[in-house]
């Protein structure tokens, strides 16, 4: 790789911790001149202790002194890491000082007057173990993950790709695809006894089990792995005093403690943030659209409508007490072919109380045909446990806490694994039809191709460009 031969030239140092006064701040150097930096701006506090000899993953205790003035800037712990057993493989020094963000500008910057020293890009550190085979592309994306992850799920799911879950599953289906190449070049080699050699029916078996199913597989875990990293969309929907608010602030009296406010994207609707079996989910609540508007009825389903389009998930609300209204079904039938929950509120009413005790629902299947009612009271939190399950579920498609996730495809894997598999097809066709071995071939490594781009065995500059200017500066 040309970029290869540049990196291993330059030496690259960040701030790696962010801007603002923090604990401690951190610079990180990679690249051979990097305890050189050590040599000429870190004095250790015990001065018998020689700077030009500094123990390879040791902390040492000291100052860093402005070579020119020969007065001291921080007082710091000082790493130096020597290659390989880095995070760049290369030679890595680190200097954890007081978090102060000035000091740390003015360290960064006597590191960067140095020779062959220049500031890092983004990501430029995890590219580095990138580009030198420490980690491959999957293990690269999961780090970016793994910064960005919003829930225990999201982490667990940036760790096991961090760990390789991803890159294993590969390597299996590379192995069968490799096996099937195999057998074709031999028959490739030896034309005239192609007819014994390859056995079609055989290795189409081969490549569904090893291969299309697996890959297929993966692909289906790709709209579950979404919603635990990029979070979901869901609307509360419903006509006034339904109980919309009250829903809303139940569901996140029980989850106090993540709880994060954001503003809402209109005026007239609230959106919080809330972690429901760890899938982050932003939630909206279009009790303010009526109020705001002059046509009300109109204003308000054309409204909720085009929420509803752009939400994951719709509840919409109904009061229990005053059973099935025309606004009421309006809303259900502008919400349309979308995903969605209906929600029966108030449950704990007297006046309905004793008959959802007696049935355990709510008979209304005839106005909503096929669709099932959730019973809740926003009030007394009865039926809330419920309903945040069926809500996982209709995210996700499993049960929580079902361990089915333990490795999903990115959208880059996703575009990917598309690829990859209609050229699995090719193939599956090929066999079908006794195709030539040559042209079998052909497919087979075209197809494998495919996969190398997912590890970044075969991806081009321009796509590790995308992925690692998605990273920030000093990662
Ligand atoms: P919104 O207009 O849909 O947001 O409805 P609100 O959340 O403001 O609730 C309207 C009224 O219904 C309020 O007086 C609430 O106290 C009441 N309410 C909401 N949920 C329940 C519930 O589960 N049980 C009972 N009994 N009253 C409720």
């Amino acid at each position: 790789m040309d970029a290869y031969a540049e990196f291993e030239q330059a030496t690259i140092a960040a701030i790696a911790t962010p801007p603002g006064a923090g604990g401690i701040g951190i610079i990180r150097v990679s690249g051979p001149a990097a305890p050189a930096v050590l040599t000429r701006l870190f004095r250790p506090a015990n001065p018998a202790a020689n700077p030009a000899s500094i123990p390879s993953h040791r902390l040492r205790y000291g100052w860093i002194v402005d070579p020119a003035g020969g007065h001291p800037l921080d007082e710091v712990m000082a790493v130096y890491m020597a290659a390989p057993a880095t995070y760049t493989r290369e030679e890595v020094v680190e200097i954890h000082g007081h978090g102060g963000y000035v000091v740390l500008r003015e360290i960064l910057a006597l590191i960067l007057a140095m020779e062959g020293v220049r500031a890092a890009e983004p990501g430029e550190f995890t590219k580095r173990a990138f580009l030198n085979g420490r980690i491959d592309l999957t293990r690269a994306e999961a780090v970016l993950d793994l910064l960005n992850a919003e829930t225990r799920q999201g982490l667990n799911l940036a760790v096991s790709q961090l760990s390789g879950g991803l890159q294993q599953q590969l390597s299996g289906v590379r192995d069968t695809l490799l096996a099937i190449l195999a057998v074709l070049e031999v028959a490739i080699d030896f034309p005239d006894e192609d007819g014994e050699i390859i056995d079609h029916r055989q290795l189409h078996r081969q490549l569904v089990e090893g291969v299309s199913r697996p890959l297929a597989e993966l692909l289906a875990g790709r709209a579950r792995g979404r919603i635990f990293r990029e979070g979901a969309a869901v609307v509360i929907m419903g006509r006034p005093n339904v109980g919309k608010s009250s829903l809303l602030n139940a569901l996140l009296r029980e989850e106090r403690a993540i709880v994060t406010a954001i503003p809402g994207t209109t005026r007239d609707t609230i959106e919080e943030c809330l972690n429901i079996h760890g899938v982050p989910v932003r939630i909206v609540d279009t009790a303010g659209i009526r109020e705001s508007s002059e046509q009300v009825e109109q204003i308000g389903i054309r409204r909720s409508r085009s929420l509803g389009e752009r939400a994951d998930l719709v509840l919409l609300l109904l009061d229990a007490a005053a059973g099935v209204t025309a606004e009421d079904l309006a809303l259900y039938e502008s919400v349309g072919e979308k995903n969605l929950l209906l929600v029966v509120n108030k449950i704990d009413l007297p006046e309905v109380a004793g008959e959802f005790a007696a049935q355990g629902t709510i008979p209304w299947e005839d106005s909503f045909p096929g669709r099932p009612l959730v019973g809740i009271s926003a009030r007394t939190g009865q039926g809330l446990a419920a309903l945040e399950d069926a809500v996982f579920q209709a995210l996700t498609g499993s049960k929580p806490r079902d361990p089915g996730y333990a490795c999903v495809p990115n959208a880059r894997h996703e575009a990917a694994l598309v690829k990859a598999l209609e050229g699995v097809e090719r193939v599956a066709t090929g066999l079908e039809n006794a195709l030539a071995p040559e042209l079998l071939a052909v497919e087979v490594q075209s197809v494998l191709g495919q996969l190398g781009e997912i590890s970044g065995e075969t991806s081009t500059d321009e796509v590790l460009d995308a992925i690692f200017s998605r990273f920030c500066i000093g990662k």
